[in-house]
């Protein structure tokens, strides 16, 4: 049976965060009849409307659709499984689709999957309370930004890399592990068609060029910027310039151009926490560990560690069996690392060195043998579509 929180009462599961691993966690744990109320800082429009991620594995899909929030994806998003690398040694297609598992993305933008996952945890009857800022932890205690406190059996910090819970876990001693890729991407969402089939890596000396759709109308693209380049330097005629340049139009064609909705810089940096909780706070998503998106695996690891952490916290709740909780950093580190494993492999493949000394030239000529190695053998194409789809 489902129940309801009521003002003043302790729930079993205060969620900090409405983004996919606030979300999904959240309507798992209704759907397994846990108390929960969800704190989300921005307003629902801002979160509705926050344009992120746009890949789902295959994986995630299933996931969604099992627990009854699949609706949208599976009706909206469009099946995906063709990528193309492009330098100037031309250019090949991957059908990853094909190979591998023979698993495809499907291609529906987070603020949808985010909304739909809003819609049904209101639905549900979920207590979801927006313009929410969680300031303080103490053990199951929250205290809101104003004064409230809401009090839960345990609490889920899905509230994002900048999140409070991260920073009372590092309070605690609990360790980080980083990479910094040395790179960022103007990351750019345009009013136009995909102007390719397939999702577009260029490899260029002046930076790394991506292209990905997101519907029929708007597309995603990036270019490897500068670390400390400021997104209002960049022009809507600069963007449009580097991306034909990069993307090398003159031999391959052009782009569908259209006007810019959206620009930010993101810095590539990955990180991963030693353990993704203790005692009353559990983590996921990107609170628990951060991946470049070069190989657009975070919003994936966010819905998977949720289903992991609603079946641990339900165990607990429901049964007071904790093993699943002590289970749950070994649960989702293996799978974490090889995301990042795979996203860090990505990012040498699309990212060249910076300057044209001995050890960049020695850079280039690793940069295209992988590229070759990936055009030519098949055991590699395997790899790549097992890991560019897996999680
Ligand atoms: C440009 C870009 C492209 C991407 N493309 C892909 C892709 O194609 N595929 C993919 O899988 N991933 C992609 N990602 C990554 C993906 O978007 C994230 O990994 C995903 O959003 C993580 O979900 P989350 O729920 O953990 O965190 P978030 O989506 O960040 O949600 C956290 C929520 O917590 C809220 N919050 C923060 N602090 C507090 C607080 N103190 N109290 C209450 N609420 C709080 C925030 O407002 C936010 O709504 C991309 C990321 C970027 C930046």
């Amino acid at each position: 049976m489902r129940k309801r929180f009521h003002k003043g009462t302790q729930v079993g599961v205060v969620i900090l965060g409405a983004g996919p691993a606030g979300l999904v966690l959240g309507n798992l744990l209704l759907d397994r009849g846990v108390d929960c109320v969800i704190l989300e800082r921005r307003g629902r429009a801002a979160v509705e409307g926050r344009a992120r991620a746009g890949f789902l594995a295959a994986n995630s899909v299933r996931l969604l659709a099992e627990n009854g929030l699949g609706a949208g994806v599976l009706t909206r998003g469009r099946a995906h499984g063709t990528c193309l690398f492009r330098s100037d040694r031309g250019e090949f297609t991957l059908d990853y689709g094909k190979l591998g598992q023979g698993e495809t993305h499907t291609v529906y933008p987070q603020q949808e999957l985010v909304r739909d996952l809003v819609a049904e945890f209101l639905r549900r009857g979920g207590d979801l309370r927006f313009e929410a800022e969680a300031e303080e932890i103490s053990q199951g205690r929250v205290r809101v930004r104003g004064g409230a406190e809401v009090a839960g059996r345990y609490v889920a910090g899905c509230d994002g890399h900048r999140g409070v819970a991260r920073r009372v876990l590092a309070a605690r001693g609990v360790r980080t592990d980083r990479w910094d890729h040395g790179v960022s991407w103007l990351a750019v969402l345009v009013q136009a068609p995909p102007s390719l089939a397939a999702v577009g890596y260029a490899l260029h000396e002046r930076g790394f060029a991506g292209h990905m759709a997101r519907t029929e109308s708007v597309t995603r693209y990036y270019l490897q910027c500068p670390r400390g380049t400021d997104s209002s330097d960049w022009s809507e005629d600069r963007i449009w310039a580097e991306l034909a340049t990069r993307m090398r139009t003159t031999e391959f064609g052009p782009l569908h151009e259209g006007a810019v909705l959206e620009k930010a810089v993101v810095d590539l940096r990955s990180d991963v926490l030693e353990t993704p909780g203790s005692e009353q706070l559990w983590l996921a998503g990107d609170a628990a560990g951060l991946i470049s998106p070069s190989a657009a695996k975070g919003a994936n690891l966010a819905v998977l560690q949720a289903e992991l952490l609603a079946r641990a916290l339900h165990g607990a709740l429901a049964r007071g069996d904790e093993h699943g909780l002590a289970r749950y950093a070994a649960d989702c580190l293996p799978r974490v690392w090889r995301a990042h494993e795979f996203s860090h492999w990505m990012s040498t493949l699309l990212h060249g060195p910076a300057d044209g000394g001995a050890e960049a030239r020695y850079g280039r000529a690793l940069q295209y043998a992988r590229l070759d190695s990936l055009r030519t053998s098949r055991a590699h194409q395997d790899f790549f579509a097992e890991n560019y789809t897996g999680i």
